[in-house]
């Protein structure tokens, strides 16, 4: 029978619940391939669920209280820990403050069920091209730190993903935290999706950023989910953008070449050609948002 998402999990396995990232990394130095990491749980049990991975060791990270903060500084950059929940990232005034984008990503994250389990780390290990945070944490030019029981090191968001579901995580690291530098003064910021349903991924999610200087866009990211094999970052249209004269008719003309730098697919949730389409409007009005908001 084909495996579904409302059965209960058959498989046995052992569960471990380590206090501290020493202790979390060091069961993964001992299980390797045969361990599997949970945070909320909310990707990883519905693919037990569906018989996709068998792990025979999971290690939850809920006890480990080094994973949980919300935003802080630490030496003039933003660091979130990696168990931090979606909700948690939403209440935080750092969020609304300084990452509009990032708060509109967790706001309209699913059902409020998901949102208080799922965290940031899992949205970005489970390395779907729909994940919500990533296209924000991409314009924000984020960098993640990863740990094993005997070495450290700092990755761009950039370098880190590879394919659908594929990182550059090794078996025996762990994502500790997410840094993100501080914003520059006239900065904005802003995220936008489209989904069948409100609890559904996307079809195509957009986040921009833009720094004004004027009315000169001095500086611009934008990044795109649901468009391509991973969160993708759309160069040739942040080309277009920067250096200009901010005008709506500017914001309409990158939408447009955004649409035409993605790959996206046809699959059950959108064809690829309403993908681009919708991917034209939503990074147009992003821009709009973002730019008002640079003020
Ligand atoms: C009904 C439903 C609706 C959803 N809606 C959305 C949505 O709107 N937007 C969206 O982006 N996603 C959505 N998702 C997907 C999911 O909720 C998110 O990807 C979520 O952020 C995953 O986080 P988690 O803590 O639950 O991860 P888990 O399921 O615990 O882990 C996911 C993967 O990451 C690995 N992992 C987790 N943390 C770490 C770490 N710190 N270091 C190394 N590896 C780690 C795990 O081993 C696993 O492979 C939805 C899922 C469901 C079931």
């Amino acid at each position: 029978m084909f495996p579904t998402n409302t059965h209960i999990l058959f498989p046995e396995f052992d569960y471990h619940a380590p206090t501290t990232i020493y202790e979390a990394t060091e069961l993964l130095a001992q299980y390797g391939d045969d361990a599997r990491v949970m945070a909320g749980g909310t990707d990883l049990l519905v693919q037990m669920k569906m018989e996709r991975r068998q792990p025979a060791h999971v290690i939850s990270l809920q006890r480990i209280n080094a994973l949980k903060h919300i935003p802080r500084l630490e030496t003039g950059d933003w660091s979130i820990g990696a168990n931090v929940s979606i909700r948690q990232l939403f209440q935080s005034p750092v969020s609304s403050l300084q990452f509009s984008a990032l708060a509109e990503a967790c706001n309209w994250f699913s059902t409020v069920q998901i949102m208080y389990m799922a965290t940031i780390g899992g949205n970005l290990c489970n390395a779907s091209p729909a994940a919500d945070t990533a296209p924000c944490l991409l314009v924000y030019d984020a960098s993640v730190t990863l740990k094993s029981k005997t070495n450290e090191r700092v990755v761009p968001l950039t370098d880190f993903f590879l394919a659908p579901g594929k990182t550059v995580l090794r078996a025996d690291e762990l994502l500790t935290h997410i840094h993100i530098p501080r914003p520059v003064p006239n900065t904005g910021s802003a995220f936008l999706k489209i989904s069948r349903v409100a609890a559904d991924i996307s079809q195509v999610c957009a986040a921009v950023k833009i720094v004004r200087d004027g009315n000169v866009v001095q500086d611009a990211r934008i990044a795109l989910g649901s468009v391509a094999p991973t969160p993708f970052r759309a160069v040739n249209a942040k080309a277009a953008l920067v250096g200009e004269t901010f005008t709506s008719e500017l914001a309409e003309h990158v939408g447009n070449i955004a649409a035409h730098e993605i790959k996206p697919i046809d699959d059950v949730r959108a064809t690829r050609e309403y993908r681009q389409r919708v991917a034209a409007v939503i990074v147009r009005d992003a821009l709009l948002k973002a730019w008002e908001r640079s003020l």
